[in-house]
């Protein structure tokens, strides 16, 4: 059999076929190892994705600390990183939700710093980078900013 280059990187020689249905059109490529192991991860993580995604945030655990979106409801802190992967599209939503309300109680309260909206799409910004530690001590310093206490 002549030897083939792989269809993704069309570099090394194919040694694998990887088989793609979209829309019930199955297209078969020819790959080597090395982006077939590319492949496979980027599907185990999408599967993992979406097994997730499919369990509505309020029953989901954190597999590493335990928590729960109660937990976090009733502390406003989260127990570790994987926590932010686990509820990662409820906090977007959450975060944007307080956005909200932050803005309009500042329209009455003068006391609340107009960059706090800047602040509020850095925090989103830092946890979908998954910066955690940056996005704690932002988070900490926007509680600071609304006058609520640090502990
Ligand atoms: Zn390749
Ligand atoms: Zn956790």
């Amino acid at each position: 059999m002549e030897k083939e280059l792989c269809q993704i990187c069309h570099h090394r020689i194919a040694e694998h076929r990887f088989v793609r249905i979209v829309g019930g059109v199955e297209t078969s490529y020819r790959i080597c190892s090395h982006c077939k192991a590319l492949m496979d991860n980027k599907y185990k993580e999408l599967q993992a994705e979406a097994a997730r995604k499919a369990v509505p945030p309020e029953r989901r655990v954190c597999p590493t600390c335990g928590s729960t979106l109660q937990s976090f409801s009733a502390t406003g802190l989260l127990g570790c990183e994987e926590c932010y992967h686990v509820f990662d599209d409820y906090l977007i939503e959450y975060i944007r939700g307080y956005h909200g309300a932050v803005t309009h109680v500042g329209m009455n309260a003068k006391a609340v710093p107009t960059d706090i909206e800047t602040l509020y799409r850095e925090l989103a910004d830092l946890v979908k980078k998954e910066e955690f530690e940056k996005a704690s001590l932002l988070k900490k310093k926007i509680k600071r900013l609304q006058g609520g206490v640090d502990d």
